[in-house]
């Protein structure tokens, strides 16, 4: 017997659905990239339940004739692609003609359609792959499509839904990825009859403000400037914020040809163009378009995936550098001061509300008056101090802890210890000389502390005498709805103001000298950035963002006392040697490496 048999479509489908549809976010952005595709200049998304039970988009587009409406959930049925050839210059969002036949496979889908020169529309209703009704109906002109139960007919798939926070907050992710391109048309988003969004149609920076700012103050573009480049290879403009108004929170965003996108080394690009003027933990926010001629880059990749491949990656990293090096330039008044090689000056800053002013460094390399598009190479001497740190770029990767460093010496309370450029505590041991991290080797203590103080609800709060408020978008205030019961545990007071705001009344009191608003936004983006979906994930994310705010910084001296409790705290945790996101804490210069130097 023959045992090959061609799988029924229904099952293909759904196999296909798995791969494109995962959550409901990623059914949202099918749907609202299809109205796209469609010319709509008005896109409305309904949501109930986090998209469990509802995801409605309704558009103005050009809609679908009787044909195309049943046509459309077939697979590979597309309008906008005909030949292999069409793909290397693809200017729509969907080709593939995978997302309708993929969603009506794991959902019930009805929708209503009609082109502007038809008469009536129609009405045709799916429920996992069947078409179980199809009908003329009077309908605006447009398409208005509903996916109810999503995954009613794979259990498995449902039971891997996050919360509904979680998955709420992935919808409004994905939206901003697109709501950000899309300037010119206006969106909304409801969910459980509640408008979150309500964006008109603007510029760019108008959207930007609409999304990310606060209404009532309107001050979150006017923190960014300009950046703007065209080369021949790629042209690039955006926003890039000024060095005074980083946070620890930033939102940073790249685009394509219209489409979001990742990209880390492109990311490296812009951090480079930054390096001196940010204070450590600060972050730069950035919306960057840029647009390339679509044959060098390859978006046929998987669906699902943000990263995009160039053809010319280093080029475009070098252009991308210098413009926003440029920009900043403009903006700093780093014009005025000498350029001295000795290293960093601190330039007088505007007073600005923060409590901390951000440490502002002048990259010796970086001349103001090169011309446009030049490339700087990053080959100036430098100060020795920097040399010394390991480079910017593998900061992050694991710098390997190659012996097996411990202090057992340091029972012995009379062993000298010492501190180096406020940044180190020297301690000649047996095997050589420990050298140790002193904010990374806090970090490490204080995580701890807060785990615990979290594990048994002791943390300490201190009361503000002067509340602050705390303006969060819609995924944030849903995130701290989230994570409300951790924050207090470890001495968060927080009470809801308005849909959009929290007052913070009183603090975990190891933070109680800082300003509250930039500790909460930290962690509220690494809660964010990492993904944490679980009670755990969320203690130790934000055990680590407040040790890091709390943690002393580089730069404080210390005096003995004070060195050795830090070191002998240290030295009770049994992962002492790196910090909770893998950073060197400890580092032995051994004997044998202190001879070979003579
Ligand atoms: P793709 O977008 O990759 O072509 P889809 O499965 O998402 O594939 O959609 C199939 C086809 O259905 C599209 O090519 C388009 O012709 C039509 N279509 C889908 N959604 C809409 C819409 N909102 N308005 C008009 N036409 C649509
Ligand atoms: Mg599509």
């Amino acid at each position: 017997m023959d045992i090959i048999h061609l799988l029924p479509d229904s099952v293909a489908n759904q196999i296909a659905a798995g791969e494109v549809i995962q959550r409901p976010a990623s059914c949202l952005k099918e749907l609202v990239e299809n109205s796209l595709d469609a010319g709509a200049t008005r896109i409305q998304v309904i949501v109930r339940d986090a998209g469990r039970t509802l995801l409605q988009v309704i558009d103005n587009g050009i809609g679908m004739s009787e044909m195309d409406a049943r046509l459309a959930f077939e697979r590979h049925a597309t309008s906008k692609i005909r030949e292999a050839q069409d793909l290397f210059t693809l200017r729509t969002m969907g080709f593939r003609g995978e997302a309708l036949p993929s969603i009506c496979a794991v959902s019930q889908v009805e929708m209503m359609t009609r082109r502007a020169e038809d008469e009536t529309g129609t009405l045709i209703e799916i429920h996992g792959s069947d078409v179980v009704r199809q009908e003329p109906c009077s309908c605006p002109v447009g398409t208005n499509i509903k996916v109810s139960n999503l995954f009613f007919n794979v259990p498995v798939r449902r039971k891997f839904l996050k919360t509904d926070q979680t998955e709420l907050r992935n919808l409004l992710t994905e939206f901003y990825h697109i709501v950000l391109v899309y300037p010119k048309v206006n969106f909304t988003f409801v969910h459980n009859d509640e408008i979150l969004l309500e964006l008109p149609a603007g510029t760019e920076k108008q959207r930007i403000e609409a999304v990310f700012g606060n209404p009532k103050r309107n001050a979150f573009t006017s923190a960014f400037v300009d950046v703007h480049t065209e080369t021949e290879l790629v042209s690039i403009r955006g926003f890039v914020i000024k060095p005074e108004n980083a946070t620890r929170k930033a939102e940073q965003y790249f685009f394509v040809n219209g489409r979001y996108m990742r990209h880390p080394y492109f990311q490296k690009a812009v951090m480079t163009a930054y390096s001196g003027m940010l204070t450590a933990d600060y972050q730069p926010s950035f919306f960057i378009y840029f647009d390339i001629s679509p044959e060098s880059i390859d978006v046929n990749i998987h669906p699902t995936k943000t990263e995009i491949k160039f053809a010319d990656e280093q080029a475009i990293f070098q252009i991308l550098m210098a413009a926003v090096r440029e920009a900043l330039g403009k903006f700093t008044l780093a014009p005025t001061i000498d350029f001295d090689t000795r290293g960093a000056i601190d330039i007088p800053m505007p007073a600005t509300d923060r409590v901390s002013r951000p440490q502002v460094a002048v990259d010796p390399t970086y001349n103001p008056f090169h011309t446009r598009g030049t490339i700087y190479p990053d080959k100036a001497p430098k100060s020795w101090e920097s040399l010394y740190e390991a480079p910017q770029s593998s900061r992050n990767i694991d710098i390997p802890v190659s012996r097996n460093i411990d202090i057992p010496e340091f029972r012995d309370a009379e062993m000298p210890l010492w501190q180096y450029k406020g940044k180190y505590i020297f301690l000649p041991g047996e095997e050589g000389l420990t050298m140790i991290h002193q904010h990374r080797a806090h970090v490490t203590v204080l995580y701890h502390r807060f785990l615990d103080q979290m594990a048994h609800s002791q943390g300490a709060s201190q009361q503000l005498l002067f509340p602050e408020v705390i303006s969060l978008s819609p995924d944030e205030m849903v995130l701290v709805g989230q994570i409300a019961e951790e924050l207090r545990t470890i001495g968060f007071e927080l009470e809801q103001l308005s849909p959009d705001s929290y007052s913070i009344q009183g603090v975990p009191s190891q933070i109680a000298a800082q300003s509250p608003v930039p500790v909460l936004q930290q962690i509220l983006s690494s809660v964010r950035e990492r993904g944490a979906d679980t009670r755990a994930e969320w203690r130790e994310q934000i055990a680590l963002s407040l040790a890091q705010s709390a943690a002393i910084p580089v730069g404080k001296s210390l005096n003995e006392k004070e060195m050795r409790e830090l070191v002998s705290s240290l030295m009770q945790i049994p992962t002492h040697r790196i910090t909770p996101d893998g950073k060197t804490v400890l580092s032995l210069l051994s004997n044998e490496e202190i001879e070979k130097k003579f």
